[in-house]
């Protein structure tokens, strides 16, 4: 019975009338005793019902209430009033789930995002989350087309994992051993871990890099989209504890294939959203709209988010290197100005996000790869170019975002990479697996790492993480 309904969208998207149809949903608004307005989540519109006393039972329409969930069948009309074509005059409403209009705790106004965090189960029921968990949806439906596409392989990388060197973030423990101070312990008064579930100390994965490389040495092609997890105490809007990646891995490549395919792909999944998802799209444009309005004019982007992502699609993104860039920076006003917390003196330091959105919004104006970063501060892993000081690393940044990708060609080369990991202090025992890649027909290969959340705040313009993932795990939080 209940597969007889038509979803909302469908209904409204066809211009057909004079049908009898049943539609399912939650009402957002219950006007003059007549009017609902009754949203199903297939799409942001709400189909007006009209329902007319007389034809209903008044103990029904008294349980018509904001937030219950209710059936409707009827006749599709053309409708007479304002913003929509058609409307349903309902026959007969059945209350599917009652909402005590007393308790209920979302008022007809605007609520801030944060309040909504709290409240997660309606908080999929408001206009801007309902448009923002659609157009995730549809970002990772297109990455997987993307890939399959293109022949490559999705692979499930371990969310418990034993390596514990590949320094990408800090790890959260995994451990079924007593809390209370009676777990097992070495002479020097570490914990041994013999004892524990898998019989050594294990974490949940930062990445699936690793693993990932041990793939593409058999496959060729090979992409993970999973959780990953960061213990860093990062209270910012940029990171979460619990996130997804996407690690393409890809062998026969080198740091220019790796930077064709990450600007390939981020053009692919964004043209996709704009295809199918415009009418949430344009109404996050708006909401963005809305929210510039209240900042000063001197810090309002200068493109709207449709503007911005159309921009993104049609444009080449800039290639820089990192000793480019430090020039660029170090001569900049902004910085002689001091107006950067952290001052840009010379080649060698890590950048900070307000020097990558400096580089992004102020001087390029569009997204940015920033290759060849100095070893240093790279991970062991990155291949080293012929200068010894950088290795073929890339970024990209995205503007009111920063680090949106991060990759590199792999050094394929055994010596090297063991000569590396030394110098860094990286047990090769551990890795010993991982080492085997490059003892048993290697190749150069490369890959890179893109923080999905980042993605989707990108493209649905919101401004914090936290709200374009279902149920945000940050410091200190982790409800639901
Ligand atoms: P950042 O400098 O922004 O902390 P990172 O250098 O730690 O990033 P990588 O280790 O290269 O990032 O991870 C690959 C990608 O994963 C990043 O480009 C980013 O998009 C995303 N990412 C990293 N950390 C987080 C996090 N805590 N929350 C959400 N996304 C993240
Ligand atoms: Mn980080």
């Amino acid at each position: 019975m209940f597969n007889k309904r038509t979803k909302i969208k469908a209904l409204l998207s066809s211009e057909q009338t004079d049908y009898e149809a049943t539609v399912m949903g939650w009402v957002r608004t219950f006007r003059n005793n007549q009017f609902i307005a009754l949203n199903d989540g297939s799409t942001n519109s709400n189909l007006q019902v009209v329902a007319t006393l007389g034809d209903l039972d008044e103990a029904i329409l008294k349980r018509i209430t904001t937030g219950a969930c209710i059936k409707a069948v009827g006749q599709v009309i053309p409708s007479l009033g304002k913003g929509q074509k058609v409307e349903l005059k309902a026959s007969s409403i059945e209350i599917l789930g009652d909402s005590d209009a007393e308790k209920f705790p979302l008022q007809p106004k605007k609520h801030s995002l944060e309040f909504l965090r709290e409240i997660a189960h309606l908080r999929f029921r408001t206009n801007t989350f309902g448009a923002v968990f659609r157009v995730r949806h549809s970002l990772a439906f297109a990455i997987h087309e993307f890939f399959n596409k293109r022949g490559f392989l999705y692979l499930h990388t371990p969310i418990i994992t034993a390596s514990d060197a590949e320094g990408a973030g800090e790890m959260f423990k995994v451990t079924t051993l007593p809390l209370d101070g009676t777990a097992p312990k070495n002479d020097n008064g570490s914990i041994n871990f013999k004892d524990d579930f898998f019989g050594r100390s294990t974490n949940l994965t930062v990445s699936g890099q690793l693993e990932g490389e041990l793939a593409a040495m058999a496959f060729s092609d090979i992409y993970t989209f999973g959780p990953t997890f960061r213990a860093e105490n990062s209270n910012t809007a940029r990171h979460l504890a619990e996130f997804w990646m996407i690690e393409p891995e890809v062998a026969f490549a080198d740091l220019e294939d790796n930077m064709d395919l990450a600007e390939d792909f981020i053009k692919y999944i964004i043209a996709y959203a704009l295809e199918h998802n415009r009418e949430d799209l344009e109404f996050l444009a708006q909401r963005l709209e809305e929210e510039e309005k209240q900042k000063p004019q001197n810090e309002r982007a200068e493109m709207g988010l449709m503007e911005k992502l159309d921009f993104v699609v049609n444009n080449n993104f800039e290639r820089v290197t990192y000793t480019e860039a430090i020039e660029i920076l170090k001569e900049s006003n902004h910085n002689k100005k001091k107006k950067f917390q952290y001052l840009v003196e010379g080649w060698g330091i890590d950048l900070q996000s307000e020097h990558e959105r400096y580089l992004v919004e102020k001087h390029f104006k569009k997204p940015v790869i920033l290759t060849n970063y100095p070893k240093e501060i790279k991970a062991f892993y990155m291949r080293q170019n012929d200068d010894g000081k950088t290795v073929a690393a890339m970024d990209i940044l995205a503007p009111g975002i920063g680090e949106i990708v991060g990759g590199s060609q792999r050094e394929e080369r055994l010596d090297k990479l063991t000569q590396r990991m030394e110098e860094m202090h990286i047990p090769a025992e551990e890795l010993d697996w991982y080492l085997d890649t490059r003892r048993f027909g290697a190749c150069p290969h490369a890959g890179f790492g893109l923080g999905f959340e980042r993605l989707v705040l990108f493209v649905t313009g919101m401004t914090n993480i936290r709200d374009v993932i279902p149920f945000p795990r940050f410091p200190k939080s982790a409800s639901f």
